[in-house]
């Protein structure tokens, strides 16, 4: 079923982890899809050769997320391709750990930019667009869609992780604001909250028995999270079917948020 057919999306950090199976899950949706990278433009390459193979429609464009020149010139791109955007998705993100007295500026603002500023300059440039050209029937019945790569972090503080969880929170209110000043115009923004998620940014967490063991005592439901359910979640939060879903962030998080230290009765 190609619940997305005809539309355009553009996916941030789109070449690895989370964001790839996500770009794959809307291409096989029947989207047109931008893979947008900053590095490795192989990877990138190698994923547009393959939706074309299966039938689907991608560009891969690069940009840094954090430059506002870049992204301008990357929707302009887009546009020149594809004609106009349906489907965002903030998905590049960064950690950059530390003990909070040991932080330094640079590891805050570098996720800061990219995690929270990234997401506001694509999201105005979408925005833009889609009040430019409003509701096109055959397509969708909203005017546009918005989606955030949160985090089960946006509820959960994080320790050493203060710089990320922070871009999470901000993230959380980020995208309820924005949905509250949008909806009027029939465009829809919204957030998805991955758990442990098995991409290269967590790789510690599960690349060995011992540190995957400690993982699942955190996940009720017993597995590591993988890109593909955060794909899945992606398509429907994209599509009409979701139609009614305004400012919410969707957990997909496996229990992640059930205070699962509490199963044993605390
Ligand atoms: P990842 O490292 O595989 O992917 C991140 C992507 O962002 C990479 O492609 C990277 O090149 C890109 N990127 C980084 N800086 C960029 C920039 N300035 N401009 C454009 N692209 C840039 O990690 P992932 O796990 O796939 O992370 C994707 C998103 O999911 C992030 O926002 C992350 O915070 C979020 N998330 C991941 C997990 C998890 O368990 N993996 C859990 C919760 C949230």
């Amino acid at each position: 079923m190609q619940q997305l057919k005809g539309q355009s999306a553009l996916v941030t950090g789109a070449n690895s982890g989370i964001g790839k199976a996500v770009a794959e899950s809307l291409a096989s949706a029947g989207a047109n899809v931008v893979i947008n990278y900053v590095s490795d433009p192989d990877s990138a390459q190698q994923m547009v050769t393959n939706i074309k193979a299966a039938g689907g429609n991608a560009i891969a464009i690069k940009a840094d997320v954090s430059k506002e020149d870049q992204v301008h010139d990357m929707f302009q791109k887009m546009f020149d391709t594809f004609g106009t955007i349906d489907i965002l998705v903030n998905n590049a993100g960064i950690q950059k750990d530390s003990p909070f007295v040991d932080m330094t500026l640079d590891q805050w603002m570098a996720v800061i930019n990219v995690n929270l500023t990234g997401y506001f300059l694509c999201a105005r440039e979408a925005a833009r667009e889609f009040l430019r050209r409003g509701i096109v029937k055959d397509r969708s019945v909203a005017a546009g869609k918005i989606i955030c790569m949160s985090s089960v972090h946006e509820r959960i503080p994080w320790a050493g992780h203060v710089n990320y969880a922070s871009s999470k929170g901000g993230i959380m209110m980020f995208s309820k604001s924005l949905s509250q000043e949008l909806a009027p115009h029939h465009i829809r923004v919204n957030a998805i909250g991955p758990g442990a998620i098995r991409t290269p940014i967590n790789k510690s967490a599960w690349d060995t028995q011992e540190s995957l063991d400690r993982l699942l005592t955190l996940i009720p439901y017993g597995r590591i999270g993988e890109p593909e359910d955060i794909g899945k979640a992606a398509v429907w939060l994209a599509s009409d079917e979701s139609d009614y879903v305004n400012g919410i962030t969707l957990f997909v998080d496996g229990g992640m948020l059930l205070y699962p230290g509490f199963s044993t009765n605390g």
